[in-house]
């Protein structure tokens, strides 16, 4: 299944600010791309803090 939170790849300048925000910790960042983990609930706050618009809700 797919996680409710997209990452575009090309956009994400992988700065941390989504990770420091998620109240449930499920965004983990590699050196070079992000991983949603399971346990998301959907509070956008990661969409919101996104400085380059990176993060998208699969719906
Ligand atoms: S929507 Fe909320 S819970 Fe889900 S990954 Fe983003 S910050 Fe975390
Ligand atoms: S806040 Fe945006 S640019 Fe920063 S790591 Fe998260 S998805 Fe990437």
């Amino acid at each position: 299944m797919d996680s409710y939170i997209i990452v575009d790849e090309k956009k994400c300048g992988l700065c941390g600010g989504c990770v420091a925000v998620c109240p449930v910790k499920v965004i983990i960042m590699y050196k070079d791309h992000l991983k949603i983990n399971d346990g998301c609930i959907k509070c956008d706050k990661c969409i919101k803090v996104c400085p380059s618009g990176a993060l998208s809700k699969n719906e």
